[in-house]
């Protein structure tokens, strides 16, 4: 039975004979209502159709005339039996007064204006009108600002490198990434036996093509093209097959310097060395040349700084030897300048390798080489 149909009755024609049958009976009217309107209320409707909307529902339940709740009057309350009155009376009541949210004026009030949806403006609609003043976006705000990067610690540092050599007179030089095996070792006199061009170290494309392992290929490239006299720079990214540790990366970056010209002895090279060291680290940091071994210089060497943690004293960083290990250099290997098309009877020279990403760690006291490659925001926007 429809609620129509049951407010068209008499209690007596419902079989409702207690004061708990009329209790449930105005419970069922209530709920009624309330579904109707409740839906409205939370969605809103079209705002072409709101007046008409609630207006239509108004006179539903409160018309004079065959409204829903003079219905209600007429059948339930006015022709109840005469022991049931009073309770139908007292619920009656209370209808009426719940039944104030159906007047018109409370409804325009409480039902919105449905906002259109973003598809419905391709076809042409004015949405703004559908949309309430406050909703709406102010135009006139000035728009978000996207913050500004940095430059990453390895590059700064790689460009302060650059800038020292610089300003001595070297140019830079660049060079591929994926290289011969002959530039990477061959020429640079790494025999076919040397351990660095096994699998484990290096990285390899197809048998004749690898990763280059250094930036040294550069130098060859460079004494090819522009011959003697020499005087760069070749900062680059390294390749090599190692495990990501906290201070290994299979990924690094190396720069190197080649100083190729008539009468260059050791001495330009430790002059040389020493003044980049001094620049680099502070003036108070002395440099020291000892012996070592690479197939592509002779003789080699390597150079320490002082260390500038704890003014040589020993620490935690230099192991307590109160000196750190910063660079390869050495006499350039006759061979290789042979191999690079420059007469070694005629030209020597010498030339020095160093880890940047290891520079930066030291200047900015990082102990895992990890953080400059994970891209970590909190990490980068302290440079
Ligand atoms: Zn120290």
């Amino acid at each position: 039975m429809t609620l129509e149909e049951k407010v068209g009755k008499t209690l007596a024609e419902l079989g409702v004979t207690d004061a708990q049958g009329v209790e449930s009976l105005f419970a069922e009217v209530r709920a009624a209502m309330e579904a109707e309107r409740q839906p409205l209320v939370s969605q809103g409707v079209p705002e072409g159709d709101r007046e008409k909307t609630c207006k239509a529902l108004r006179d539903r339940w409160l018309a004079r005339k065959g409204g829903l709740i003079s219905l209600v009057d007429e059948n339930w309350l006015k022709r109840s039996p005469k022991e049931l009155k009073p309770v139908v009376g007292r619920h009656f009541n209370e209808l009426r007064q719940f039944s104030s949210r159906m007047e018109l004026e409370r409804l325009l009030k409480d039902v919105p204006a449905q906002q259109r949806r973003a598809v419905e403006d391709d076809a042409g609609q004015h949405w703004q009108d559908a949309v309430p003043i406050d909703l709406r976006p102010d135009l006139t705000l000035p728009g978000y600002r996207r913050p500004l990067g940095s430059i990453h610690p390895v590059t700064r540092v790689m460009r302060e490198i650059e800038d020292i050599f610089l300003g001595l007179g070297f140019s830079i030089e660049t060079g591929p990434e994926v290289e011969t095996v002959s530039y990477n070792f061959d020429k640079l006199n790494i025999p076919e036996t040397h351990p660095a061009r096994d699998d484990w170290d290096t990285l390899y494309v197809d048998e004749q093509t690898v990763l280059r392992t250094h930036t040294s290929p550069v130098q060859i490239r460079a004494m090819e093209k522009r011959g003697a006299p020499l005087y760069i720079i070749m900062p680059g990214k390294c390749y090599r097959h190692d495990n990501p540790d906290s201070t290994h990366s299979p990924m690094f970056h190396q720069i190197e310097g080649l100083a190729v010209d008539t009468d260059i002895t050791f001495a330009d090279l430790k002059g040389t060395l020493d003044f980049f060291a001094k620049k680099f680290f502070g003036e108070k940091v002395r440099t020291r040349f000892s012996p070592s071994f690479f197939p592509f210089t002779e003789p080699s060497g390597e150079v320490s700084i002082s260390c500038v943690f704890c003014d040589a004293k020993g620490c935690r960083v230099c192991k307590e030897s109160g000196w750190i290990e910063v660079m390869g250099c050495g006499m350039v290997h006759p061979e290789v300048l042979h191999h690079g098309g420059i007469d070694p009877e005629k030209y020597s020279g010498w030339a020095f390798g160093l880890g940047i990403d290891r520079y930066a760690m030291l200047k900015y006291d990082i102990n895992d080489i990890q953080l400059f490659f994970q891209s970590d925001v909190r990490f980068l926007e302290q440079f």
